[in-house]
């Protein structure tokens, strides 16, 4: 064998050496570790499941979930303790993706930049929205599919940078579908519902539903809920009318995913088109 190939085998049989070194984490993922994705999980329901130091909750069948934000990354630990056993850990690497960007000229300026006596009204609505995202509720939706919450032409995705007559902003968080007013908007998934409101500042009418374990949906920009803060809703269900209420600069509806505090592509739980 010449030295060259002699290093080659070395070299893979260092590797494979390293890889029997490291115990398999007793889990199966389902899902892909990059920004924006949704992994789903199941471990012995006994287990204790942490992500980057956060005890996730399991179902009575072991199922779990966690996201990873837009901007994500790039470290994720993974740790998984089986009952009398000593934790083991993995490191994962949280994929970059590239993100569009997206011009919107001719807004009304008090949408750019809201006015001054708007700060406190928008800080309030900021912590009931934050608050709904936060629950960790003990239900086991999020393992079902998801469905699209209106079918249309997709016009908007997520995590496009906006410039807002030529200002950067926030970005875009959701799935935007065009859809005429008044079309009826189901919910994507099951759960409850965790804020019912029909005109918050930026996004109007909202409804954000809790599918359990810290996976949210919200819809926005309705004309009409159709229910209130602690209905049970079902997968499809029609939960509200769409509309373009709120920071809206035409008719759509505007759905985001967020894994506690993290925001999720959505489009990625459902068929690529409504
Ligand atoms: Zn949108």
């Amino acid at each position: 064998m010449s030295p060259r190939r002699l290093l080659a085998a070395a070299v893979l049989a260092l590797g494979a050496g390293v890889a029997a070194a490291a115990p398999e984490l007793p889990v199966t993922l389902r899902g892909a570790f990059e920004q924006g994705a949704v992994v789903l999980g199941k471990a012995d329901p006994a287990a204790k499941v942490t992500l980057d130091g956060r005890r996730l909750l399991l179902t009575a069948k072991g199922d779990f979930v966690f996201g990873f934000d837009r901007d994500a990354g790039p470290d994720a630990v993974l740790g998984v303790t089986l009952p009398g056993r000593a934790e083991v850990v993995k490191h994962y690497t949280v994929r970059k993706r590239d993100w569009q960007i997206q011009r919107i000229e001719g807004l009304p300026p008090r949408l750019v930049n809201p006015p001054p006596e708007t700060e406190q009204r928008i800080a309030d609505e900021a912590v009931l929205i934050k608050a709904a995202h936060e629950r960790d509720t003990a239900i086991d939706d999020f393992v079902q599919p998801f469905v699209w919450p209106a079918k249309g032409r997709v016009s908007g995705i997520f995590g496009s940078q906006r410039i807002l007559n030529g200002e950067p902003k926030q970005a875009h968080y959701g799935v935007d579908v065009a859809v005429p007013i008044g079309t009826p908007v189901h919910a994507p998934e099951g759960g409850i519902i965790a804020l019912a409101e029909p005109d918050l500042y930026f996004t109007g009418g909202t409804i954000i539903v809790d599918h359990g374990h810290g996976l949210s949906s919200v819809v926005v920009h309705l004309s009409k809920l159709l229910v209130k803060p602690g209905d049970r809703v079902q997968r499809g269900q029609v939960i509200a009318l769409s509309g373009m209420t709120g920071r809206a600069t035409g008719p759509h509806v505007h759905w985001g995913v967020y894994w506690f505090g993290a925001h999720v592509d959505a489009q990625r739980l459902v068929t690529p088109k409504p």
